[in-house]
């Protein structure tokens, strides 16, 4: 084994290690999330699935950035198939292993070629609108600092990473053309071509030196890609998959009843059925006090967790969100990105101290009252979610707990609840007093 191979497998085996222990970690923070039954209806989950993440059928709701999106993922995952060969060579020396393939490696060749091209057009476009038309969405208030760093340097990484394909295959070209050693003749390119004019001056020893080095960033650039995913927006290319087929299934607006509340009132109504008592709830080595609502991230089911990973930080639903419209706090979208840095913040003490640890922090101290208020629960976010999100569970859920556990309402509410409470009805007025209206 040569130690280019040597030095390859190593690269490749701290790359996939270091890539299974983060997913273990985010598996782990998404299990700090209550329990919720999502298996049902598998075929409608799978056909969610396959027209939502895989057809992308939201994207292209908005035509531009949607065709763009399906061009830029299409050509990411099908370039990656090409990532194959490159393991192989790299582990066994050899180049360009599936040339065997004959015509049809020339069509995938040529297949791979058109597609980075569209890649390459295509982030360059989304930088554009990011960064020079400055499109409103992507500078909300919640994306200052890390988010659209975070942004800018995904899509500046998926135009070197395209361009450094090219070049590889460029420069390969021309080292096979001139019949240096180990370099063959296999494929087409159609789009490589026009760039071997810029190489032909160079010597062999300094064309090689130029591929290696194409071909190396090109697959170190893609193992370094994958480990950033999970610090990273981007996360949401795997995660879409497994969000929309755990996607709510009943309307959106529907709204699920406490389960606590409801088997208290059925008790209450019919004495033969018991009081729920619920089993107590051991979560990273701590047992959880039982809650009204949402306090912190682990008052909310295992999907909301799972939701705020795979937010891609689009702002399609705050740009459709009536309250944000009309100049309230509110954006669904910060509230999953709080959602997710919270997880993460206590993702991290637990790594530090081996369990959970009180750190005096909850869901509250980045979501205020004001922006949990403003929410009409009308549902314009979660339908124009590309991965089918669901902000308005993590809403309500945390203004069921200000509600129940705070007493915290909105001067506006006080009197609802009072007659709620006193009548039975939203109104000042007691039940006999319910036909006056006839009367009058
Ligand atoms: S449900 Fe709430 S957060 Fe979502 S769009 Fe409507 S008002 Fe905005
Ligand atoms: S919740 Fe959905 S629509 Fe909103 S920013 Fe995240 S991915 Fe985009």
């Amino acid at each position: 084994m040569s130690i280019s191979s040597i030095l390859f497998v190593l690269v490749l085996l701290a790359a996939v290690g270091l890539f299974t222990k983060n997913i273990l970690r985010l598996k782990r923070n998404i299990d700090l999330g209550l329990p919720e039954e999502r298996n049902d209806r598998k075929g409608e989950r799978w056909a969610t699935m396959a027209r939502v993440a895989l057809g992308q059928g939201k994207m292209v709701v908005r035509p531009i950035p949607g065709i763009l999106h399906v061009l830029v993922y299409a050509g990411f995952v099908i370039i990656n198939i090409e990532v194959l060969e490159i393991v192989i060579d790299g582990v066994f020396g050899t180049h360009r292993v599936f040339r065997f393939l004959g015509n049809f490696y020339d069509f995938l060749i040529a297949g791979f070629e058109v597609l980075a091209l569209l890649v390459l057009v295509s982030c360059v476009v989304f930088l554009v609108r990011r960064e020079i038309i400055r499109l409103k969405r992507f500078w909300g208030r919640e994306m200052e600092g890390w988010p659209r760093s975070d942004a800018t340097m995904i899509l500046v990484m998926e135009i070197l990473l395209m361009g450094a394909f090219l070049k590889m295959n460029a420069t390969d070209q021309v080292l096979a053309q001139r019949g240096v050693e180990h370099y063959v003749l296999a494929g087409t390119y159609p789009v490589s071509t026009w760039l071997r004019p810029f190489f032909t001056g160079f010597s062999d020893g300094t064309l090689i030196l130029l591929e290696r080095g194409y071909w190396w960033f090109h697959i170190v650039g893609i193992l370094a890609f994958l480990n950033y995913l999970p610090y990273s927006k981007h996360l949401h290319i795997l995660l879409a998959f497994p969000n929309t087929w755990y996607s709510k299934l009943e309307p959106k607006t529907r709204i699920a009843n406490m389960i606590r509340v409801e088997g208290e009132v059925k008790s209450m109504m019919d004495p033969s059925i018991p009081p729920p008592d619920p089993a107590p709830r051991t979560v990273a080595g701590v047992e959880m006090q039982e809650r009204f609502g949402a306090k912190d991230i682990f008052d909310l089911s295992w999907k909301s967790l799972m939701d705020a990973y795979s937010c891609t930080e689009c702002g399609r639903c705050t740009s459709e969100c009536p309250a944000n419209l009309t100049g309230k706090l509110l954006s669904p979208r910060k509230i999953m990105m709080d959602t997710r840095d919270r997880v993460e913040e206590v993702g991290k003490v637990i790594d530090a101290k081996g369990k959970w640890e009180d750190d005096g922090n909850s869901l509250h101290s980045r979501i205020t009252d004001e922006e949990l208020w403003a929410c009409t629960t009308c549902n314009a976010c979660t339908q124009a979610c590309p991965v089918n999100i669901d902000p308005v569970h993590i809403i309500v859920e945390m203004r069921r707990y200000l509600v129940m556990e705070e007493s915290r309402t909105r001067p506006a509410l006080t009197s609802m609840f009072n007659n709620v409470e006193n009548n039975g009805a939203p109104w000042a007025f007691g039940p006999d007093k319910r036909m006056d209206w006839v009367e009058g």
